[in-house]
């Protein structure tokens, strides 16, 4: 959560600049000037006031892109972690490109049982998603640290782009062949009461709205790329103004239809399916039965959760207003509680 309570504030940044220990695991304080986040008893110069804000999970921080310390390493100080933990942590950070897996973990002497378990129970996360938000975050930083250089290719007329290496190389571990045919989409963030999301568009509309802990996200940003032939960097234009403005209006209870203009490359039959998800009402629901038989496919059922699935533009395409049979929820990219919320606030909104 982030802490928005003013006297809490105070408390925690007092803390902060005594360096308490009885805080540390407390609070998470992010530095909004430098994108890292620490703990308490930090020794690293203060913060001012203004520049941080403070959460009660280290999650929280990762998904708000935050990056843990070097000096402090909350991640692994803020809740005594186990020596295997520590250094599975310690792998991941000097491994940021990788993906550790169970075998590498096993190798270092490391059990993958106890550092999952150690995650779920004191974080609620898995080591996998740790990880993942440990290089998106990388990633989106060297995009920001680069955004001088990005001007510099839109004012050359994209020629130049093959130089341009800060990229989402990192997470797609590839530099873009054939620059000179390369398009661009440009990947920024925005704040909903469900948490960051990110939101990527190309000349031609949105292709692309997520929350930053999505599961698939970085296999969505490879897909996009590719089929898109294009390069990820940071920016904004009117299609990505438009969605932060819609989005916002939406978590308002404010707007039930979306305006905005979208590029969804994907199969025909996932264009139907796709198509199919606008065609449910604010407020309503469908299974996917009812989308199959739709589509004039009753039989696909399973091939149309599975395209819901790879829809990459989450809330404006209404995957989450799908459910299974006899109203059970059923899975959603961004975690059942978020499709909940979503079908509640819907229904609360409604008849507005
Ligand atoms: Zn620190």
């Amino acid at each position: 959560m982030l802490i928005t309570d003013s006297n809490k504030i105070e408390t925690y940044y007092q803390a902060l600049l005594d360096r308490k220990q009885s805080f540390v695991g407390i609070f998470f304080v992010g530095v909004k000037t430098t994108s890292i986040f620490c703990i308490a008893t930090c020794r690293a110069r203060k913060p001012k006031l203004k520049n941080v804000e403070f959460y009660t999970s280290f999650k929280e921080a990762l998904d708000n892109g935050y990056r843990p310390c070097k000096i402090c390493k909350p991640t692994e100080n803020a809740n005594q972690a186990p020596e295997q933990v520590e250094k599975a942590i310690l792998l991941v950070k000097e491994h940021p490109k990788d993906k550790i897996t169970d075998f590498q973990l096993r190798e270092k002497g490391i059990s993958p049982e106890v550092v999952r378990r150690w995650f779920k129970n004191s974080y609620g996360m898995t080591f996998q998603a740790y990880q993942r938000m440990y290089r998106i975050n990388n990633a989106f930083q060297e995009l920001k640290h680069g955004k001088n250089a990005t001007h510099t290719a839109f004012d050359s007329g994209y020629e130049s782009l093959s130089g341009f290496n800060y990229t989402f190389k990192k997470l797609v571990g590839k530099s873009p062949k054939n620059s000179k045919d390369k398009n661009i989409i440009l990947i920024n963030r925005l704040t909903t009461p469900l948490g960051p999301m990110f939101v990527c568009a190309t000349d031609t509309g949105v292709c692309l709205l997520e929350f930053v802990d999505r599961q698939k996200l970085e296999t969505e940003f490879k897909d996009l790329q590719k089929l898109l032939n294009a390069t990820i960097i940071l920016g904004e234009n009117v299609h990505i103004k438009q969605a932060k403005k819609e989005i916002k209006e939406y978590f308002e209870g404010e707007r039930k239809v979306f305006d905005l203009k979208l590029e969804t490359p994907g199969t025909d039959f996932q264009n139907s399916v796709w198509n199919c998800l606008n065609g449910i009402a604010y407020g309503k629901t469908q299974t996917y039965q009812q989308q199959a038989e739709k589509i004039g496919n009753p039989k696909a059922v399973r091939a149309v959760a599975s395209a819901n699935g790879c829809n990459r533009i989450a809330i404006i395409i209404p995957c989450h207003r799908v459910i299974g049979k006899n109203g059970k929820m059923t899975g959603y990219s961004g975690g059942i509680e978020r499709k909940k919320w979503l079908i509640e606030h819907e229904r609360n909104n409604g008849s507005k």
